[in-house]
């Protein structure tokens, strides 16, 4: 089977061969989860073979290894696989576990031309990736990622330290949804976000324990189903936890509420897992749970809805864990994202335009902070890109209404300051004192207020207080 490219992969191709004909040797491709990164390298490597070339895959997840595996045999790319177990074989393609490759490295009599990075963001020189590559120094490199930084936010060029010189950036969130290659992200975040700010920060994320004890909670938790019933009920949807207990107390209550709900977790054999997973898929079940991310090798399609319960401070979990709602499928209008923990605040929309550099994430003097870049609809939560009205549900917001932030109290003030600016606009549009006076009296306001305010406007002074 030949490799049927779609444009944008063939244009994000081009750039990176352009790229190493400028004499580049590690190239970074950067592209949205669902762009088809494993088709795009599966299609450089099986070029680089017919040329002679060797080729070596890395990646540092089993499913990931199956999935590329799965994909180089739909294209018909000979390949052979480094993982324990497997016997070594003489194919020019080689996919294989970094920590497989690291043990062999003195033993393998084998040089690759190409080495492919898979999830390049966790390609630095003190993994198991750095001496790889030091080992094959003469090989070109090309990096795929969606998020090409670290955790701590460093680049992955070698001007931060990584590995890579020249960056090629794919097509973006918003081209994909244009293009019907995605589902369009719906995202809502209602009140009631814990409080983190008693929560550490370890290796740039919060800490999982504390993290668990804030959010394991049974009102964060009954916000998530009420607003899951309100807004997608009975769609299949992922609930990203905190921990497996949070993941299973999350299950029950979803179950409670009626809805087919369980939740997965590392500790269960492999038969169960993945019939939960499967179970999602046919509609078994409404709800799947759990505190790891649900990994590309088990993308399921019909997957509406992502309920985010676990924050982070990683731009690349976050949109990892939207992702998993956001392909596309029959019937499927949009990808519902209920944030329950302020992610979107923290990181901004999923398909906003993200400005990668090979130095890192900075953002631009002109750029404002995620949180400001988004406006939240007080009717309805929903969360999206300023604009006078909410796309949702039409809430059409006062001039003056200062951008919101997901607190409840917040909320409650920015809906008092929109009814303060209404009531300010409809004093000024009644022209007559009998106006004034009808509106006076709706507002409950003191008989002689429409007199005084009619009388300001005739320039008159208005009568005293007293002789009201
Ligand atoms: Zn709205």
């Amino acid at each position: 089977m030949t490799i049927d490219l779609r444009t944008y992969q063939h244009s994000a191709i081009n750039q990176v061969r352009a790229a190493y004909q400028a004499r580049r040797r590690a190239v970074l491709l950067v592209a949205p989860t669902g762009s088809g990164k494993t088709v795009m390298f599966s299609y450089i490597a099986s070029s680089a073979v017919d040329r002679g070339g060797r080729v070596l895959i890395l990646a540092h997840r089993q499913e990931l290894i199956r999935q590329t595996s799965r994909t180089l045999a739909a294209f018909d790319v000979a390949h052979g696989l480094i993982l324990p177990g497997h016997p070594a074989t003489e194919d020019a393609v080689q996919v294989a576990s970094v920590q497989t490759v690291v043990r062999r490295l003195e033993r393998l009599d084998w040089q690759p031309t190409l080495i492919v990075v898979d999830e390049a963001h966790h390609a630095t020189r003190t993994t198991g990736h750095g001496r790889v590559l030091a080992h094959f120094d003469t090989a070109r490199v090309l990096g795929v990622t969606a998020t090409p930084q670290r955790l701590d936010g460093q680049g992955l060029g070698t001007v931060a330290g990584g590995f890579f010189e020249s960056l090629v950036s794919g097509p973006t969130v918003q081209e994909l949804v244009t293009a019907g290659y995605l589902s369009r992200p719906v995202v809502y975040a209602p009140p009631g976000a814990p409080d983190l700010s008693g929560v550490r920060r370890i290796g740039g994320d919060f800490a999982a324990g504390e993290l668990a004890a804030v959010v394991d909670r049974p009102t964060i938790t009954g916000n998530a189903v009420t607003h899951y019933a309100r807004y997608c009920p009975g769609q299949p949807a992922i609930v990203f936890c905190a921990s497996v207990a949070h993941a299973e107390h999350v299950a029950a209550a979803f179950s409670l509420a009626g809805y087919q709900a369980a939740s997965i977790d590392g500790t269960m054999d492999d038969t169960t897992r993945a019939g939960r997973i499967a179970d999602l898929g046919t509609g078994a079940l409404q709800v799947l749970t759990s505190c790891e991310i649900i990994s590309e090798g088990t993308d399921i399609p019909v997957v509406g809805a992502a309920v985010l319960l676990r924050p982070t401070q990683s731009l690349g979990l976050y949109l990892q864990q939207v992702g998993r709602a956001l392909r596309p499928f029959p019937g499927k209008t949009h990808a519902t994202i209920l944030d329950h923990v302020g992610n979107c605040h923290r990181h901004g929309l999923p398909d906003d335009d993200r400005v990668w550099t090979l130095e890192g994430r900075k953002r631009r003097k002109a750029d404002p902070a995620p949180d400001l870049a988004v406006k939240q609809c007080p009717a309805c939560y929903t969360v999206h890109r300023p604009r006078p009205a909410c796309p949702s549900c039409g809430f059409v917001y006062p001039a003056s209404v200062r951008v919101v932030r997901e607190v409840d109290g917040e909320l409650a003030e920015i809906q008092r300051s929109a009814a303060r600016d209404a009531a300010k606009r409809e004093q000024k549009d009644a022209k007559t004192l009998e106006d004034l006076r009808r509106i006076g009296a709706a507002r409950g306001y003191h008989p002689g207020w429409a007199e005084r305010v009619h009388a300001a406007r005739q320039g008159r002074q208005p009568m005293s207080r007293a002789s009201q």
